[in-house]
């Protein structure tokens, strides 16, 4: 079976990977000069970094299996790594319960409030009762509106901006049990995972593994259409010449899935609105010395125009990256917002200016690199009864499939996510098109997904 896929991020590579692996023939198209997407790299200093922070945590099982099956899981290291908060221009240590039952921004009742919110939402087996409330509704019945408003709040803001009020309950559920998962040992410290050479080098092995299995990977390609009629998917049309493959799969956000394809033949009410999603604005600094302690700092009711301080060479080695240090000034922001459009040059001396205000041992002269990266479709705001809204993975009786971040939920966006993702739909995808639609039928007797299957797709 011959397969094209629009996109080489993390979930095109891994589903050619499993593709040809599988026996099938599998040809990616990336529209970017450079696989990666979201999880891409760029050069400062002469070495290879994420152009957005990315880390590795133990929950994160679907892709360190990936790792270790394509020959890299000796390249994965662990790091004990910390979390700050600043928070009205002061910086809080806030990794550990210690750290919280010391959190002077809320009295004694309310950090014992928001220590009992976490340990209780964590240890909930079922999701589902979760996405019919609000995260504000849920956290402040058990942990009060100053605990909410003080640590959740801008929490949900830097995820969801001024969207977080929509954010449900599943949110906190899925985001404390993921990140509960770096906790370890009594004194509950955090640990996180690196891979030697970073997303880049995992990447580039799949490609790699691709291309030896047989597979096809053309970069600089961006595909114009998918060519379909009501039943079935005939192929791919890039720059204007029709390639046939049996079946697609399509791994671009919604909003773009919806131009390549007229969505009247989906069968399905999807619109570009259906999910939307926060854009990400990220100025990051090339540092000639460490920042901060802390891998991560939320930055709440301080006047900056960012809302998060990443500094990821708080678990890179430093001999991976010469020394260097890398610091990211985070948003995530609606694709409208000023942030989005601001010239990048202005953006840095806004945000630099901002962090000297806040880190006093910060000043300009540290700096040896700084650049803007922005992405137009990174986080897909959850709503209320997300399930129900949430785009199908296959369409005309499955000879196409979309396979993006808006359908990991009730999990989080992640890359690990994404592999697990590509799993989940496998067997459906690697079994042969039926272009007379008994397939789905079939299916659906089964068992497995359905037009009108209410669980999560
Ligand atoms: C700031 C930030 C921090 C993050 N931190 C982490 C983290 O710490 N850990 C973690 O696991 N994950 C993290 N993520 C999430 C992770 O990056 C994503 O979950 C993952 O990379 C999504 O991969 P994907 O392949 O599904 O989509 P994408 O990476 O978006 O890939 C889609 C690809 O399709 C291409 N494309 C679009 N249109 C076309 C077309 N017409 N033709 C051909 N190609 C096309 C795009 O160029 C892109 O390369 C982070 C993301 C961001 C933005």
């Amino acid at each position: 079976m011959k397969v094209g896929i629009v996109g080489g991020g993390i979930t095109g590579l891994t589903t050619a990977y499993r593709l040809l692996r599988a026996g099938h023939q599998a040809t990616i198209f990336e529209a970017a000069p450079l696989l990666g997407g979201l999880a891409a790299s760029t050069q400062v200093q002469g070495v290879w970094v994420d152009k957005f922070y990315h880390c590795i945590l133990p929950s994160d099982t679907a892709l360190l299996s990936l790792v270790a099956e394509i020959g890299l899981g000796d390249d994965i290291y662990w790091q004990e790594t910390e979390m700050g908060f600043l928070c009205q221009g002061r910086l809080y240590p806030l990794t550990t319960p210690t750290d919280l039952l010391r959190f002077s921004p809320l009295s004694v009742l309310d950090r014992l409030r928001l220590g009992f919110a976490g340990l209780y939402t964590r240890r909930l087996r079922s999701w589902q009762a979760l996405e019919h409330v609000t995260a504000q509704d849920w956290l402040t019945r058990f942990c009060g509106e100053r605990a909410f408003n003080t640590v959740w709040k801008p929490l949900l803001t830097f995820k969801f901006g001024d969207q977080w009020q929509q954010a449900p309950a599943t949110y906190l559920w899925a985001r404390v049990k993921r990140q509960g998962s770096t906790r370890q040992g009594r004194s509950a410290k955090e640990r996180l995972a690196y891979v030697k050479g970073g997303f880049k080098a995992i990447l580039e092995r799949l490609a790699d593994e691709v291309r030896g299995l047989g597979g096809t990977i053309h970069t600089a390609t961006p595909v114009d259409r998918i060519a379909a009629d009501g039943s079935s998917v005939h192929g791919l049309t890039i720059r204007g010449h029709l390639q046939r493959f049996d079946k697609v799969v399509a791994t671009v956000p919604l909003v773009q899935f919806l131009r390549l394809i007229d969505p009247e033949l989906l069968g399905e009410p999807l619109r570009p609105d259906t999910v939307s999603y926060q854009a990400a604005v990220c100025v990051m600094l090339v540092l000639k010395k460490r920042l901060s302690r802390y891998y991560w700092i939320p930055v709440v009711d301080s006047a900056a125009s960012f809302s998060g301080i990443v500094e990821t060479t708080n678990l890179i080695r430093s001999e991976d990256l010469n020394g260097i240090h890398l610091v990211y000034l985070v948003n995530y922001v609606p694709r409208e917002d000023p942030l989005f459009s601001a010239d990048p040059d202005a953006l840095i001396d806004k945000l630099t200016g901002e962090l000297g205000r806040l880190v006093p041992t910060f000043t300009t002269a540290q700096i040896l690199e700084s650049h803007v990266f922005k992405a137009a479709f990174v986080e897909p705001v959850w709503t209320l009864n997300y399930s129900a809204r949430m785009p199908r993975r296959a369409f005309l009786n499955d000879s196409l499939f979309l396979l993006t971040t808006a359908q990991l939920y009730p999990a989080i966006n992640s890359t690990s996510n994404c592999v697990q993702q590509v799993a989940d739909v496998m067997r459906q995808l690697a079994s042969p098109p039926d272009s007379h639609g008994q397939h789905r039928f079939a299916q659906s007797a089964t068992g497995a997904e359905s037009p009108r299957d209410p669980r999560p797709r």
